[in-house]
């Protein structure tokens, strides 16, 4: 079995890798090729921990596998990072595992590649300004991932913290794009693509901010609760998705359902775009609005990934099972 670190993955997983991945996963489920299990999620009762497990089984690429980790909240003041998780990978003709592969930067990879996947197949062709709600441990990730997609001229950020922001502009300030902290009016206003990415409990972003021709990657509301924006806007938009079930669920989507704003076969995979299935944005005033829920497909796809380059490099481990 391969034991491919933390360090490893952060060594051989940069952007492309990560696009092509979940780009290559995302089309695999809309063939019917690739399905997510159930997820569990349980809050431990010790440690103010989350934890949960998500798998999945690639029948095309035969990659079978879990993620296993959760959200500890007083990491941060231990000098290590809230989210913490690993990928553990099965041969699947036998069941035996193959590699143990770190969790963390690939999540943060994985998860701002879904969004890049959406930005680069629904985004105007015209998208210049990039705005963010949010600047937490992804948001650099995110707005890194978003500028490999369109030329974007200028960087609007708002968060519900705006302590929080300075950090995010120096984190983001070698890729010289000029980074504005904003009103929610002002991003709503001059944005083409707005990322979302907070562990809000309500609605931050209403209908009324944003404008036609928008495109919207929502990725922080992935458990039931959790809520970004007004459910209008959803109402409003062609909604997309990493995997329907689990949008209507635990992501963005779970809302406007609930609310009968909108119908869960309205929803489209993102991959069905991916694969030429769906046209994806259908005119230049179309809102278009991602749901990234996340799931272990995700994980599982950039994590094979991980493990096939770090053993061609040298990079990773050979234990005996
Ligand atoms: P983080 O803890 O580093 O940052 C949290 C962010 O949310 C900060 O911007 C903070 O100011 C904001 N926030 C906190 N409480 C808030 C409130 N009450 N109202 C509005 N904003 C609030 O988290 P992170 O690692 O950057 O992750 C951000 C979100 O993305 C989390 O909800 C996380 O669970 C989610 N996430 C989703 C995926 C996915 O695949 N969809 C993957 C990883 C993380």
């Amino acid at each position: 079995m391969l034991v491919v670190t933390e360090e490893a993955c952060r060594r051989v997983i940069g952007r492309a890798e990560a696009f092509a991945a979940v780009e290559g996963v995302f089309a695999a489920m809309a063939r019917g090729a690739a399905r997510n299990f159930p997820v569990l999620r349980e809050a431990l009762g010790h440690a103010d921990a989350i934890y949960g497990v998500k798998s999945g089984f690639d029948a095309q690429g035969l990659v079978l596998g879990l993620k296993s980790g959760g959200y500890w909240p007083g990491n941060a003041a231990r000098g290590l990072t809230n989210h913490q998780s690993v990928v553990i990978l099965f041969d699947p003709d036998s069941g035996r595992p193959t590699a143990m592969v770190g969790g963390n930067h690939l999540t943060a990879m994985r998860t701002a590649a879904a969004a890049a996947v959406s930005i680069a197949r629904l985004a105007r062709a015209d998208a210049r300004v990039l705005g963010i709600l949010g600047a937490g441990f992804q948001s650099a990730f995110q707005i890194r991932a978003a500028l490999a997609q369109r030329p974007f001229e200028r960087i609007l950020a708002w968060n519900y913290h705006p302590e929080m922001l300075p950090r995010l502009a120096a984190a983001v300030a070698d890729t010289g794009v000029p980074f504005e902290s904003v009103s929610l009016d002002a991003l709503g206003a001059a944005a083409d693509v707005i990322i979302t990415v907070t562990s809000s409990f309500a609605p931050q972003l209403m209908k009324a901010h944003v404008r036609p021709g928008t495109h919207l990657a929502c990725m922080g509301t992935d458990t039931r609760g959790k809520q970004e924006v007004e459910p209008a806007l959803l109402a409003a938009a062609s909604v997309f998705t990493d995997e329907v079930a689990q949008a209507v669920s635990i992501g963005e989507c779970q809302h406007a359902v609930a609310a009968g704003l909108l119908a869960e076969d309205a929803i489209i995979p993102l991959g069905a775009v991916v694969l030429g299935a769906h046209p994806g944005r259908r005119s230049e005033d179309e809102i278009t609005l991602y749901d990234g829920t996340g799931i272990g497909l995700q994980d599982l796809a950039v994590a094979a990934v991980a493990a096939r380059l770090a053993r061609a490099q040298g990079l990773a481990t050979e234990v005996d099972w």
